[in-house]
């Protein structure tokens, strides 16, 4: 301690916090907080406030990124004002005399918030299309959950009208709307001012204000003595519950698959999580006892997306980052499995923006046939096969943890890459109006070499100091001779990964080490006559395809 101009003490794993009125809080030498039981008390509201206050007026960073980079302004509009949706709630007025009420923004421009929450299994108060003229005529707090409650009172504390929700803005039911609306949530989360993240609730009637465990529950006081006088004051040692994003990630909002783009494509984000508020803007990550994370990509450090925050990307470090968000993405739940790419078309309508390349059912045009090599990782996952959902060569055919840079990473980095699959066409149906959303039908046509192999009876075996377990999930391909040349990862869903199956090169070349690498789609029939299905991916490490001849190949 002692330690003029010192910043919150962490002795790992442990903080330091201290009361505002603390000799050690005055003298600076401690700035960990204590923070308050819960997040609606108004010492809570005036920290929101003032992060607010300070990221409105003096974050440049923070400028609307509704133009996507495209124009980079030198100054930041303090009204903020910008297009707003279709419809928004009027959170009505605070003694109670104007009820909310649903209102059609009419191509207007101005401010508002926008929450991003679990429904959960509560029965919702939501908009149908037999109570859509109800709700323009307005309704009671007292009809809302808890948390879109919540929500109102929070957005009516930082001076907004408006608040965007899910349930009362989309007219659930019709699916006309539900398509036109929910293509649009690039617009909705990246115009609105704030994003109201109730990340610890499981369930809509859990609010947005949970009571937390404080580090004063289990924490041991300590005297000490101020560096620039002889008072002493009391701090607070306390075991630290994990770092800000592993506390966000592991919260229930950061499970459902859709909230993903919404804290992406928000412009900031105030987070209820379970210990504290967590402000996440383009700056920096604040908490409110006092942690602040600060880079130059400080806002999607905590994601580790980030390039997403680049302002001038190249196309190869924004593919880079999709890769990194579908990995992601590709772990986190859904109640819809219909949803699995209109929950992140919102990011996709971005990196189209962004870059103009052509989006393929959650794969680039201008990636490919790169990005063909994503692989199914380890644990449990299935290929949607009850209601077609996507493409085989796509990911969002697969349901389970991917991960999208796949053999994609190595496959980039190879020195001259030979024989590399020509795609001779790409194209995808889309399934309704929005054109990051659901498909109904895809299919890639290349030209490229073939040639059948086999796969070793077990998986691989690996020696972790000397513990050996047969705990991977990729197969060692065998050559004609029957020695191992490389690894064949097949997708989820197979009944049994085949002893023999088709490979198709899509390229060549040498590693940096100077390492031969073929990486190959694994290909079997497809029901459709003449046409292949994907089922795994691999690589080889020598030239196994030397005999072969092209040939025109299409996957569906
Ligand atoms: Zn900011």
């Amino acid at each position: 301690m002692g330690v003029p101009g010192s910043r919150l003490i962490e002795i790992e794993p442990r903080r330091a916090y201290k009361f505002p009125d603390d000799p050690l809080a005055l003298s600076g030498d401690v700035v960990g907080r204590v923070t308050e039981p819960i997040s609606d008390s108004e010492q809570s509201f005036a920290r929101l406030k003032q992060w607010y206050h300070d990221c409105l007026g003096s974050h440049t960073e923070c400028y609307p990124v509704r133009s996507l980079g495209l124009t980079m302004p030198t100054q930041i509009t303090k009204g903020e004002d910008g297009p707003l949706p279709t419809r928004l709630i009027n959170i009505g007025s605070a003694d109670g005399k104007q009820n909310p009420f649903l209102w059609e923004c009419g191509g207007f421009e101005g401010c508002y918030a926008a929450l991003s929450y679990c429904w959960g299994t509560s029965k919702p108060f939501t908009t149908q299309i037999d109570s859509y003229k109800d709700r323009l005529q307005g309704f009671t707090l007292d009809e809302l959950p808890k948390t879109v409650c919540d929500a109102v009172v929070i957005t009516r504390m930082l001076g907004l009208q408006f608040l965007w929700v899910d349930a009362l803005c989309i007219i659930q039911g019709d699916s006309n709307d539900w398509q036109r609306e929910s293509s649009k949530m690039d617009h909705i989360y990246g115009n609105a001012s704030i994003t109201i993240a109730a990340t610890a609730s499981k369930d809509s009637s859990d609010g947005c204000f949970v009571r937390r465990t404080t580090p004063l529950t289990n924490s041991v006081p300590l005297r000490s003595v101020c560096s620039n006088s002889d008072k002493v004051g009391t701090l607070f040692i306390s075991e630290k519950l994990g770092s800000v994003h592993e506390i966000l990630d592991r919260s229930p909002l950061n499970n459902r698959g859709w909230c993903l783009q919404e804290r992406v494509i928000s412009r900031r984000i105030i987070h209820f999580a379970q210990d504290q508020m967590y402000w996440e803007c383009q700056k920096h990550c604040a908490a409110e006892d006092g942690t602040i994370i600060e880079d130059q990509n400080a806002p999607k450090r905590c994601l580790h997306f980030d390039e997403v925050s680049f302002r001038e990307p190249t196309l190869a470090t924004v593919m880079r980052s999709w890769h990194i968000i579908v990995t992601e993405y590709s772990m986190r739940n859904l109640s819809l499995s219909s949803d699995k790419l209109p929950a992140i078309s919102g990011l996709a309508s971005q990196i189209a923006k962004r870059t103009g390349a052509e989006y393929l059912a959650g794969l680039w045009r201008q990636d490919l046939p790169f990005g063909l090599l994503w692989q199914a990782s380890h644990g449990e996952g299935k290929r949607v096969i009850d209601k077609w959902r996507a493409p085989s060569w796509s990911w969002a055919s697969i349901d389970g943890p991917v991960n999208s840079q796949g053999y994609r990473a190595g496959a980039i980095l190879l020195d001259k890459v030979l024989d590399e699959a020509v795609i001779l066409s790409a194209e995808v149906h889309l399934a309704g109006e929005n054109p990051f959303g659901e498909v109904a039908d895809g299919l890639i046509t290349m030209r490229g070499r073939t040639k059948r192999a086999r796969r070793a009876s077990n998986k691989e075996q690996f020696d972790y100091g000397g513990w050996v377990g047969n705990v991977s999930y990729e197969f060692p391909i065998l050559n004609d001779k029957g020695l191992a040349i490389g690894d064949v990862v097949f997708d989820y869903g197979l009944e049994k990964e085949p002893e023999s199956f088709d490979c198709l090169l899509i390229c060549k070349g040498h590693t940096k080490a100077g390492e031969l690498r073929c990486y190959v789609l694994i290909i079997a029939c497809a029901s459709r006559m003449g046409h292949y299905t994907r089922i795994g991916v691999g690589y080889m490490t020598e030239d196994y395809f030397q005999s072969c001849d092209s040939r025109i190949i299409t996957i569906v």
